[in-house]
């Protein structure tokens, strides 16, 4: 197990390192949206392209602790090229990962998804650890709620 958790730390910390499309886009025709965990202090600034329902470019700026610019890094490559709908979903399994239900609604009964196979969390899944860390929680949700806010602004 202890190994498991070796590999996970490397993923989280290759990602703090060299965080996946860092950078930001011009905004508009991007969405733009800001996200702030004051329990860390983590800030997150996503720019998303979306052109007919589907995410074509997103770019990640912002600072904060290895968890969130770790998440943030892998939550930008796994919703590149994904359908809104995609992203929704794979927001819904990464927090049913971290066992975080929205709307009280399980997600375990979740049937948006045609074909769960397709949603894979990738490295994302380096994060399940956090669940025992309810504090940084907040640090690992920051990005996705961001991505939330800055789709919510497409309609
Ligand atoms: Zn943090």
């Amino acid at each position: 197990m202890s190994g498991l958790e070796d590999l996970y730390r490397e993923i989280i910390l290759d990602h703090y390192r060299s965080p996946r499309n860092r950078g930001e886009l011009p905004s508009p025709p991007a969405l733009r949206a800001e996200g702030f965990n004051p329990v860390c202090g983590d800030e997150v600034v996503l720019y998303v392209n979306v052109t007919d329902g589907v995410i074509t470019d997103v770019k990640v700026g912002g600072i904060g602790c290895s968890i969130s610019v770790s998440t943030g890094s892998m939550m930008s490559e796994a919703i590149k090229g994904k359908t809104i709908e995609e992203a929704q979903a794979l927001t819904r399994q990464f927090k049913s990962m971290l066992s975080i239900s929205e709307d009280g609604e399980d997600a375990d009964t979740d049937t948006d998804v045609a074909d769960p196979a397709e949603l894979r969390l990738g490295d994302l899944e380096a994060l399940r650890g956090v669940a025992e860390y309810p504090v940084r929680i907040k640090c690992a949700t920051l990005s996705w709620n961001t991505l939330a806010e800055a789709l919510g602004s497409a309609e």
